[in-house]
């Protein structure tokens, strides 16, 4: 039986085990898929060889350090500089992919077409999701608390403000990137300037999921269509999945693992 592992520090949260174990199943894949705490970031790739891991996925904080020392980083995720996907070749290397940022593109296509987008948020998560809408043909702009955030979003082509310097504007699509409204009732900018730029614009998408933060509650009281993160969560859990089981995931897998995010 294979074994693949999320790594994470916490990581007594995650649903990844849920998810992918009922895609697995679904799919009569002889895997199982555990929670790995892990503490020390730098012997990510040393833990995953040792414990014969055949896939993992990497969370807060390891990312940065899983690209660091993977064999092979594909795609975006070399734009990025962090993967969540690990994956153990025939000769013993690890190939190392970023699936929040497809994932990220999969989540927001329920809303149609898309062209200017706002991140709030200069986080791990914001690089992700610039770096995938960038290369997706989009325009983006980020709006951070602090400055010093700013300069990789910038060299990336970014229009990039602080609080200090920013005039809200009309956007497609506005993204709450922040941890503000995960743990705290907390707006991710200032209230009145968060209002100014969702009565000009069209869908509000928040990476959090699983409750109505005040960002998403004030755009669903001003009227503007929403989500969560759960399907963002959902698809860069397929696409890991994808990499696991080397096919392609069915409705059927898709919506096992759907149910698995649930339990
Ligand atoms: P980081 O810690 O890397 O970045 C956090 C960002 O939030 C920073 O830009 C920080 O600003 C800003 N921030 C934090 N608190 C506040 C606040 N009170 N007001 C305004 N800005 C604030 O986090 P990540 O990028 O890793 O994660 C961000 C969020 O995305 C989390 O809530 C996480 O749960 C969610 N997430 C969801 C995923 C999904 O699949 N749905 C996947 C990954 C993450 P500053 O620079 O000023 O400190």
């Amino acid at each position: 039986m294979k074994q693949f592992a999320i790594f994470g520090n916490p990581v007594e949260h995650s649903k990844s085990p849920n998810m992918h174990n009922n895609g697995f199943k679904q799919l009569n894949f002889d895997a199982h898929y555990i929670k790995h705490h892990l503490l020390n970031g730098k012997e990510i790739k040393e833990v995953f060889l040792n414990k014969g891991y055949s896939g993992a996925n990497i969370t807060v904080p390891h990312k940065e350090e899983a690209f660091a020392q993977a064999d092979n980083v594909v795609g975006v995720a070399q734009k990025i500089g962090a993967v969540n996907t690990y994956i153990k070749e025939k000769d013993g290397s690890v190939t190392a992919y970023n699936t929040d940022a497809p994932g990220f593109l999969k989540a927001i296509e329920s809303f149609g077409k898309i062209q200017n987008v706002l991140i709030l948020g200069a986080g791990g998560t914001a690089k992700a999701i610039a770096v995938a809408l960038l290369d997706a043909g989009k325009k983006v702009s980020v709006l951070n608390r602090s400055e010093n955030k700013l300069t990789f979003f910038k060299e990336l082509g970014c229009n990039t403000y602080s609080w200090d310097n920013f005039k809200p504007s009309s956007y497609d699509l506005v993204v709450n990137s922040t941890s503000a409204g995960l743990k705290d009732e907390y707006y991710p900018v200032e209230k009145t300037v968060l209002e100014a730029v969702l009565n000009k614009s069209k869908f509000a998408f928040d990476c959090i999921y699983g409750k109505l933060t005040p960002f998403l509650s004030l755009a669903k009281e001003l009227g503007l269509e929403y989500k969560d993160g759960e399907d963002m969560l959902l698809y860069q859990g397929v696409l890991a999945f994808e990499y696991f089981t080397n096919s392609k995931c069915s409705d059927e897998i898709i919506e096992a693992m759907r149910e698995g995010l649930k339990k």
